[in-house]
């Protein structure tokens, strides 16, 4: 560690993603991208012309991509905040609604980043444990007085709470905000952005990496009230004003308007996702009911670890998390194509049936 280092960043905890391996071609279910590329509009709009402007600054204010994303929910550009990738605007929530007697809590099995944007920002933070059976119970947050943050549906286990359970908390306590990440929620989760115009203290957080095919163009967005829009507004223009380059802003706004695109890969994800379950079922797998583009899966032949490492040695990647307690024996894998999921099945029976 350096010298240099600030007792600040000596107190972070940095996010460790999944593996992108650059040497060999894994089946690669291991970081929720699509297996789909983007909308053919999104190649389209990503014009000459546009790269050749590349000298001048983005728009600060996306205009273009914002007011896209606003007439795709129904609600004005004033409700729209767009960051480079969802990561982004939960760094712009965090900073702008938590801080000196204002902490956060999530469940103690959810996205990792939350932790790593507590301690970047010294934030109190707690931990709310999710039921024996990894469903999380929003009484458990009812008198919480900070900023709840919920993963709905939530990772890495794919399970789903109904709105009205949001509505439960944003009811509860109209004086805190109840930030929910709805990464996954076009592949089967219910919406709140149906609500950003009812209750002021809901903050929707969206990300175009999963189910518009856009990991690599990093693209996320937060709906919400216009007030809780201008507060992160103000963490980033504190940060960084062109937060989002202008390809992106182009290739983003394409793909919000390419509905049909969007329905369609998501349809497959959910087919694939009922195929991939049944044939892990068959296997002896327990499987999490996911909403997501992945599902989440233990088996009762086969430690998760090894699992994970014998399917690495396959060429096959899935995510596994090692010394993580209640879940240690659970992988995560992407929902990918046909072609890659046929693959998967095959390597996992060879794999069992070696042992
Ligand atoms: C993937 C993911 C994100 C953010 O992704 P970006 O690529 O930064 O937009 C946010 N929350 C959850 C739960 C995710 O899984």
């Amino acid at each position: 560690m350096s010298r240099f280092l600030s007792p600040e960043a000596a107190r972070l905890a940095p996010y460790t993603p999944g593996e992108q391996p650059v040497d060999m071609q894994y089946v690669k279910l291991n970081t929720n991208e699509s297996p789909f590329p983007p909308s053919p509009r999104v190649l389209q709009a990503l014009s000459q012309e546009e790269a050749g402007r590349l000298n001048l600054y983005s728009d600060p204010a996306c205009g273009r991509l914002n007011r896209a994303i606003a007439a795709r929910y129904g609600l004005a550009p004033e409700n729209v905040i767009s960051g480079n990738g969802s990561d982004e605007v939960l760094a712009f929530a965090f900073r702008a609604l938590c801080g000196t007697g204002r902490g956060v809590a999530f469940a103690d099995i959810t996205y990792s980043f939350y932790r790593s944007q507590a301690a970047l920002f010294g934030l109190e933070e707690t931990i709310v444990p999710l039921r024996e059976d990894f469903s999380l119970n929003v009484d458990d947050y009812m008198d919480f007085p900070g900023t709840v943050v919920i993963a709905n549906p939530n990772a890495p286990t794919g399970m789903a709470l109904p709105r009205s359970d949001i509505q439960r908390l944003l009811e509860a306590n109209p004086d805190r905000v109840v930030v929910v990440d709805e990464a996954y929620v076009d592949f089967g989760g219910e919406s709140c952005a149906p609500l950003v115009g009812q209750y002021d203290n809901l903050l929707v957080v969206q990300t175009m990496s999963k189910s518009r095919s856009l990991a690599g163009g990093r693209l996320g967005f937060a709906l919400g009230s216009r007030e809780l829009i201008d507060a992160l507004n103000r963490v980033k223009y504190s940060f960084n004003p062109y937060n989002v380059n202008r390809l992106s802003i182009l290739a983003g706004a394409a793909a919000i308007e390419d509905e049909d695109y969007f329905q369609s890969c998501c349809r497959t994800i959910r087919d694939n996702r009922a195929w991939l379950t049944g044939q892990l079922e068959e296997l002896g797998f327990s499987v999490l009911p996911s909403q997501t583009n992945f599902v989440f899966a233990k088996s009762g032949k086969i430690s998760g670890g090894a699992l994970y490492r014998g399917l690495k040695e396959r060429g096959v990647l899935v995510r596994w998390w090692a010394g993580s307690g209640r879940i240690e024996d659970f992988v995560r894998i992407t929902v990918g194509s046909m072609e890659q999921l046929k693959i998967l099945v095959e390597q996992i029976a060879a794999l069992l049936e070696k042992r």
